[in-house]
């Protein structure tokens, strides 16, 4: 049994017991969101007060869930980084005490390969991503496309120029005025776009798409306006991930790189438009299939989360950051013996490139 006192990156404070064969035990999200609501994005301050009160229940309840006992715990792993340091900190102290109290070995996980290798936990066997796989990792804090070629190796292949594509959902969720609900704002504007089929003039195909959403917002915009420029928006930023996925599988063909499978992962990667578009792509490119594209579920686990949000077509649907993908990423390293010290420090900034360092 492993227990992960974390994410603790930025919003969601998160436990979770995954087992060495793929068990989820538990995953608990505790979520932040209307506590930001109100500041339009992510504040430091109120994200770290936040994990600071939300991180001993949300061990204690991962624990209950999975019906366990701290002593059965074999042991814990936690966010090293990247992420701010002031919410790492709650996580990494919570998992170092823990830890050092009951003499169980430790291990700090970086996110963004978390995020990478969670297909190798949800993916049913038959079907598990086989290295070297693509992975497109679109977040918060990261556009990349990487080439996975071991648990612990990742080549950036790609990566945004200004902001991350999560980001940019969200600036663009906020120009165009939208509430958060419960799921987030890149959420509530994919539920946007699905209210009507019409587009409005269409965006430009490089980053400034975000910026030209914010010019095209005038006060006061009618519903439909808001729908199309929503749509606009995000079939500008769909657009781009598909043309930068295959130059890119073009490129490592040309390489003689053999990549039969595409894992996409990170929040922005629960919108199902997104996902639709970039399967077209694929087969378009591979059209005898040869290349298969795997995707987080969207209902990772039932009945255990602390806060599970339902969408509107009444699926449960768990946000990607969660602390079972942070245990998982840290399971080889347990079954290795490969443990860190209880001094361990936190990387803020931390390239993927850079795991073994
Ligand atoms: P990182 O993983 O880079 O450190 P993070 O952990 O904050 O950043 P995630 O939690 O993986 O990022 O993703 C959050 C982002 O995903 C937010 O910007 C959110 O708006 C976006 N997002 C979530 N759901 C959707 C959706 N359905 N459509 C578009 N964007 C979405
Ligand atoms: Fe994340």
């Amino acid at each position: 049994l492993l227990f992960s006192a974390s994410r603790a990156q930025q919003d969601d404070t998160c436990a979770a017991v995954v087992t060495s064969s793929r068990q989820i035990l538990s995953n608990v999200v505790v979520k932040q969101h209307d506590l930001h609501e109100g500041f339009g994005g992510i504040h430091p301050s109120v994200a770290i007060e936040a994990h600071q009160r939300n991180m001993p229940g949300a061990v204690r309840m991962a624990l209950e869930q999975a019906h366990i006992s701290i002593h059965d715990v074999d042991g814990i792993a936690f966010t090293r980084g990247p992420g701010i340091g002031g919410c790492l900190s709650v996580g990494s102290n919570a998992a170092k005490s823990l830890a050092a109290a009951l003499g169980k070995p430790l291990v700090g996980v970086h996110h963004m390969q978390a995020h990478a290798l969670t297909p190798l936990l949800t993916t049913p066997t038959a079907d598990l991503p086989k290295f070297p796989f693509l992975t497109l990792l679109i977040s918060g804090g990261h556009t990349l496309l990487l080439l996975a070629s071991s648990p612990t190796s990742f080549q950036i292949l790609a990566t945004t120029a200004d902001a991350s594509i999560g980001r940019a959902f969200d600036k663009a969720a906020r120009a165009l005025g939208l509430s958060w609900g419960t799921r987030g704002p890149g959420a509530a504007l994919e539920e946007l776009c699905r209210m009507t089929n019409d587009e409005l003039e269409s965006l430009p195909d490089i980053p400034p798409f975000t910026t030209a959403t914010f010019l095209s917002v005038d006060e006061p915009l009618s519903s439909s306006h808001k729908i199309a420029l929503a749509r606009a928006f995000q079939t500008a930023a769909a657009r781009q991930l598909c043309a930068k996925l295959t130059l890119s599988l073009q490129n490592l063909e040309l390489k003689g790189v053999n990549v039969r499978d595409v894992v996409v992962s990170g929040g922005v990667a629960s919108n199902i438009f997104l996902r639709e578009r970039l399967r077209a792509a694929l087969d378009e490119y591979s059209s005898d299939e040869r290349i298969s594209l795997h995707f987080p579920p969207l209902e990772l686990c039932t009945g255990q989360r602390f806060d599970v949000s339902t969408d509107s077509q009444g699926l449960k649907i768990i946000d990607t950051d969660n602390a079972a993908m942070i245990a998982w990423a840290s399971m080889h390293r347990f079954l290795a013996g490969d443990y860190d010290d209880y001094t361990i420090d936190l990387r803020p900034k931390w390239s993927i490139e850079d795991i073994r360092v």
